[in-house]
């Protein structure tokens, strides 16, 4: 995952991605003269290689200040822009926006650090203050006539201009960006555009309260041992320590959020208390009662289709995908159709499997959805015969990302040096940074590793920028990895399960995306691509983590200090297309349910009845339900993923068919295929449009066989094509 702070509107309409934009030495001093007090989340930073983030010289509450003081700066700075008595250049519009802001980019670093990962009650309070403001300063941008009339007078005479390919790009992205987000309205349209996406924002948030309460409060109460049927005493603690924090000491609670009912539904026996869990977590936002979802929903759905009626499409889904790869809905549709069939075949071999199981135990049931994961558990041990606790001694954290360290070197010839000197601080002291190097020796940029749990910090993993790197700033790129493991006893090494070393090359994914840009203009670097994209170069650095090099290297038994077995390794791989009738079938009915809620030119006022209706005429399998039900969609209704929830399928289709291309030639480490991977698609960041990028990298348009092998939903004829080749 990606984590995007939508702050700088230019960034904001061009791609919906986060930008920072570090300083030049004259806007230093400008900023500087300024005001001589300025804050040091507004100043430029200090520090070694063009300065770091000033951790630890200031308190929280500056953030607000510096946010505010940060987005009146950017605006005057627009005004300048826009009102300059010199003709309209590219030069003194499209390069001086990208110039513009970087105070603001610099507080924005810091405020996305806080409100991922540092998040209390006091820069929870910011956050609410601060997102509402940076609404409004977004459309105060789009909506500056004059700074349109000069991006507009650019964009008409491109053809004069002798652009480079990425200014060609830039100015594009800025001209549609503008144009996508209603510059070119009538006054009138503007304040009902900016009137609509105020009325989104707070619809957006009375969503997720709804939903953070609804999770936060209900529970299934667990009373005796017999409750605990099946459950292991680390989940038997977990549910004590939740009842005890619930004001119910000496039971167990199962509370409403899926790292709590998932591993319920997987090892609990008791299939009455299983239905119990199951309908609670799936029925959030959806309860008929005061945090019901549906009416904000419908109103949601309502002010989209006015959004995109005014903006001059056909649908919001439309409008969302109009600067996407995939680029219209129809196309989505057609991928998500594609693979929602075989997807529901395997789901009935799957039930079948299940269901023989059930039968041999005598359990005289049809397998039900609360009875999916418990049953697939069952056949995983019996079929492929692999116990994860057999895996895990082999992966150490620590270990593993040394392993990441050594892929980095073996594609992109990088090194990392530990920063040890204290010369770059950290806002927790369990981060770590290391200075990264190219083959020469010459920096690179930063890499910061924030690898615990603790409050405060969003769950799940993630990769964050701090400032992108750019030509035209010259200043080196700074990311971050996030993740959530617990941290052990001091001198123990942490071991984690298959699944979170895969992760970790995934986010490690995209920090090499960042660090590979080789871009001029700062909107333009790394990871700021389409979000169907952005998960392609990410996706397929997983893949890595199982080449031979890297577990012989690398994935070493904690004791014993031995390599993985060979045998162990098959297991894994022989497990990868375990449940993907489940995985993938619970996934697509998700992403096709957003995009047909958003496609409806008269949007649905019945939410519930809507994914009702879809699902059958579909034919969702009865013992499956969405993994988003509608009332509880976050992704859709607070996350910006709204149209494009199918993102994570369309870049997969990508990846698969990506790591085919070492396959094909000679493997993993092949020197050709890397340079191509380098160049069209690390290297380039979104100055090239996507799907010519990966073309350059692939010698073709991706096709779909390869997701399929990857599921392991191949036709037997693309299986045998695949064998003969
Ligand atoms: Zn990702």
């Amino acid at each position: 995952m990606i984590r995007r702070l939508m702050v700088l509107a230019i960034a904001l309409v061009a791609c919906a991605t986060e930008q920072k934009k570090p300083d030049t030495a004259e806007q230093k001093k400008t900023a500087l003269t300024d005001d001589k007090q300025e804050s040091p989340l507004l100043a430029p930073w200090h520090g070694p290689w063009n300065g770091v983030p000033p951790f630890g010289k200031f308190k929280v509450a500056e953030i607000k200040t510096a946010m505010e003081k940060g987005m009146a700066q950017n605006l005057a700075e627009i005004d300048q822009i826009a009102t300059s008595p010199e003709p309209p250049s590219f030069e003194n519009t499209i390069a001086a926006m990208e110039r513009a802001g970087q105070p603001l980019s610099r507080a924005s670093a810091v405020y996305g650090v806080y409100t991922s990962t540092m998040n209390d009650d006091e820069m929870q309070k910011i956050q609410s203050d601060i997102s509402p403001k940076l609404a409004a300063f977004n459309d105060k941008i789009v909506q500056n006539a004059k700074l349109f009339a000069r991006i507009a007078a650019v964009y008409e005479k491109r053809q004069g201009l002798n652009l480079t390919q990425e200014q060609q790009r830039l100015l594009w992205l800025d001209y549609s960006g503008f144009v996508r987000n209603g510059a070119n309205l009538d006054d009138a349209a503007k304040k009902k555009l900016s009137d609509l996406n105020q009325e989104l924002a707070a619809l957006s948030t009375r969503f997720s309260q709804n939903l953070l309460a609804e999770e936060g409060t209900e529970m299934i109460l667990l009373e005796s041992e017999a409750d605990l049927a099946g459950l292991s005493p680390s989940l038997r603690e977990q549910a004590a320590a939740a009842a005890a924090s619930h004001g119910k000491p000496g039971k167990w609670a199962i509370v409403n959020t899926r790292s709590s009912t998932d591993p319920f539904l997987t090892f609990s026996t008791r299939r009455d208390l299983r239905e119990k869990v199951w309908r609670m977590f799936v029925m959030r936002g959806d309860n008929g009662d005061a945090h019901d979802n549906n009416s904000t929903i419908a109103q949601m759905l309502k002010l989209r289709a006015q959004k995109a009626k005014l903006l001059g499409y056909p649908s919001y889904a439309h409008w969302k995908l109009e600067d996407q790869m995939a680029k219209t809905p129809e196309r989505t549709v057609a991928l998500m159709e594609a693979v929602w069939k075989p997807a529901v075949g395997r789901v009935r071999e799957e039930v079948a499997d299940m269901q023989a199981i059930a039968d041999k135990e005598k359990a005289r049931m049809k397998i039900a959805p609360w009875d999916y994961r418990f049953y697939a558990e069952k056949v995983r041990k019996a079929k492929y015969d692999l116990d994860e606790n057999d895996v895990k001694p082999y992966l150490q954290l620590e270990k593993l990302r040394e392993g990441m360290f050594w892929v980095a070197g073996q594609l992109f010839g990088f090194k990392f040096v530990p920063v040890t000197d204290g010369s770059v601080p950290v806002y927790q002291p369990d981060v770590r940074v290391w200075e990264v190097q190219d083959q020469a020796g010459k920096h690179v940029g930063l890499w910061y590793f924030d690898p615990y749990a603790r409050q405060g910090k969003n769950s799940g993993a993630w990769m964050n920028e701090y400032r992108p790197q750019s030509r035209l700033l010259g200043e080196p790129v700074i990311v971050s990895n996030n993740a959530n493991f617990v941290r052990g006893k001091p001198a123990e090494p942490i071991l984690i399960s298959w699944d979170d070393a895969t992760t970790l090359f995934h986010e490690f994914g995209h920090a090499l995306h960042g660090l590979n840009s080789k871009v001029t203009y700062p909107q333009l670097a790394g990871t700021s691509v389409p979000r169907d994209y952005v998960e392609f170069p990410s996706q397929l650095l997983e893949h890595w983590l199982s080449t031979r090099q890297v577990l012989d290297q690398f994935a070493l038994h904690f004791q014993t200090g031995q390599p993985v077995p060979a045998e162990l390794v098959k297991k894994i791989e022989r497990t990868q297309t375990f449940n993907q009738g489940f995985i993938t079938v619970e996934y697509l009915s998700s992403a096709l349910v957003d995009m047909k809620l958003h496609l409806a030119p008269a949007p649905t006022n019945d939410p519930r009845q809507f994914e009702k209706d879809t699902l059958a005429a579909v034919g969702m399998p009865g013992e499956i339900v969405m993994r988003h039900r509608t009332a509880q969609f976050h992704h859709i209704f607070a996350d910006g993923y709204e149209a494009g929830y199918y993102s994570y399928l369309w870049s997969d289709t990508l990846s698969a068919d990506a790591w085919e291309a070492f396959q094909e030639a000679g493997g993993a480490y092949d020197k050709a295929v890397v340079k191509r991977l380098h160049d069209d698609v690390f290297s380039v960041g979104n100055t090239v449009d996507p799907a010519d990028g990966y073309r350059a990298f692939r010698g073709r348009d991706p096709g779909i066989g390869a997701l399929m092998r990857k599921r392991g939903f191949a036709s037997p004829t693309a299986t045998m094509q695949k064998a003969a080749r």
